[in-house]
């Protein structure tokens, strides 16, 4: 069973797109209390399930701890945004490369919707600078945002880098909230 009711919605962009393949290296951004990283370690096959398919990996990051679970490695009390995270998984993942970076960060809602709308929005757009340091050459970026007056800066910023962005709304992401997801694809590092 799953740790969240979270997994239904990554179930559900993974039957459709199929984001996540086995033997994939995923990174999970914002990971407690472990459910996405639940799906993600089933799909790319990190605990070895199926010995007939590649072996993946899976690496989560949260402020919060977050309890073991099997082919996963978790960085508990790390912060995504933090330049000594992004040292630790350079050093975790294999050839320091991943496929793909899931986020289902949240910042603690203040309540006032468009300050938690643009500080969502900030942490969205942090992804971009992990994704420079170890998303591999067309790879998938999955990315919770909450609607609102900066999702077309952060869309800009993503078509910048990637090949392919679309808007999500899972049906299992409720109809009332302003809950939605990027999916970026075929990245590209930019070009300075
Ligand atoms: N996808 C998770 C699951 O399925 O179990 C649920 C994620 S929950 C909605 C959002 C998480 O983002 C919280 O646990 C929060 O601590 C984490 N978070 C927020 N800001 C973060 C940051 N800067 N670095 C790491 N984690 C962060």
């Amino acid at each position: 069973s799953f740790r969240c009711r979270s997994a239904f919605k990554l179930l559900e962009i993974d039957d459709k797109f199929r984001v996540l393949r086995p033997g994939d290296a995923v990174v999970d951004c914002g990971a407690a209390p472990g459910a996405w990283s639940q799906v993600a370690v089933q799909r790319v096959n990190s605990a070895g399930t199926d010995p007939e398919l590649p072996c993946g990996t899976v690496v989560g990051i949260d402020l919060l701890n977050i309890r073991p679970l099997e082919g996963a490695h978790f960085l508990s009390s790390h912060d995504v945004t933090d330049p000594v995270t992004h040292a630790k998984l350079l050093e975790l993942l294999p050839n320091s490369q991943a496929c793909v970076i899931l986020s289902d960060m949240a910042p603690n809602a203040s309540g006032f919707r468009e300050m938690d709308h643009e500080k969502l929005i900030l942490m969205c757009l942090s992804l971009l600078d992990l994704a420079e340091r170890i998303l591999q050459p067309g790879g998938s970026l999955l990315c919770k945002y909450w609607d609102g007056i900066y999702v077309q800066k952060l869309q800009e910023e993503l078509l910048r880098v990637f090949g392919s962005v679309r808007t999500l709304k899972p049906h299992a992401s409720r109809k009332d909230s302003s809950e939605r997801y990027f999916l970026a694809r075929l990245y590209r590092k930019p070009v300075k």
